[in-house]
């Protein structure tokens, strides 16, 4: 069923690939999605949508599904994923879930908690596919990488990367990012990471992959954009201030307030210093 694994793939990279290996494409996407929280893209939920409408439907249970029980629905969904792993062992988890009879039934549930989801978005008003971009831009600076190397694999250009290729001149699509060696990723991020970026280091390992093209260079202005206030904005990281700067930059003011608050309201900015 097409929208049942459109379904899966709302689950992103880890869960579509636990749940359906035929997915891939939709995985690709999903990738790219996320990465284009920072460019205003996504990879849409329609069909999905629209054949769990035609299911309701058919059975006359729209009168049931006002949002408070849908949101039940979605927690005891989710029991039953849970429920799943119960008492599994942390370290036997990933085998368990390769097991084909424990597959079969994650599966399921897997849907279930998507079905569920997706229901209660649709009575809420609430555009999944458009939200999960813009969450990601937010706990991207809410949980900015400090420690490239910690990064497992680095596969979305993390907003340290970005600062370092923006105060270069270099612009690095996501295709030539993924394919750079993860060596050479992670030392993008760490050079964007500290205060005075090292800019010869940045168009070097850029040059020497063969891969982006030159553009301007993109450096903010000092001090904080229109509209922020000065005193919460000195305790913001430099890469928060550098992403922030970027959307004001773009003419994306509502955006950037969006992300200002929800960074200012989650502790992290004293410790991202
Ligand atoms: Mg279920």
């Amino acid at each position: 069923m097409p929208a049942r694994a459109a379904v899966a793939s709302a689950l992103g990279e880890h869960g579509a690939r636990q749940i359906d290996h035929g997915v891939g494409h939709r995985v690709t996407r999903w990738r790219g999605a996320a990465r284009l929280c920072y460019a205003g893209g996504m990879a849409d939920l329609t069909g999905a949508l629209e054949a769990i409408r035609a299911f309701v439907r058919d059975r006359a249970w729209e009168p049931f599904h006002d949002p408070k029980n849908l949101a039940m629905a979605v927690a005891s969904e989710a029991g039953e994923l849970v429920a799943e792993l119960r008492w599994v062992a942390s370290e036997r988890a990933d085998e368990a879930t390769r097991e084909p009879e424990t597959h079969a039934r994650l599966t399921d549930e897997a849907a279930d908690v998507a079905i569920t989801l997706l229901m209660f978005c649709d009575r809420a008003g609430i555009d999944l596919a458009a939200a999960i971009p813009r969450k990601l831009d937010k706990n991207a600076l809410r949980y900015p990488i400090l420690m490239p190397d910690e990064a497992p694999d680095l596969l979305l250009l993390p907003w340290a990367a970005r600062r370092a290729l923006d105060l270069a001149g270099r612009k690095v699509s996501l295709q030539a990012w993924q394919a750079l060696p993860l060596e050479v990723r992670r030392r993008l991020a760490g050079l964007g990471s500290v205060a005075a970026v090292d800019l010869d280091a940045v168009r070097a390992l850029v040059e020497g992959e063969a891969i982006g093209e030159t553009i301007e260079a993109f450096v903010p202005p000092p001090g904080a954009p229109p509209g922020l206030d000065a005193p919460g904005w000195a305790t913001l990281s430099l890469v928060a201030q550098h992403a922030l700067h970027a959307y004001a930059a773009r003419g994306k003011a509502d955006r950037m307030r969006e992300l200002y608050d929800a960074v200012m309201s989650s502790g992290e900015s004293q410790s991202t210093k």
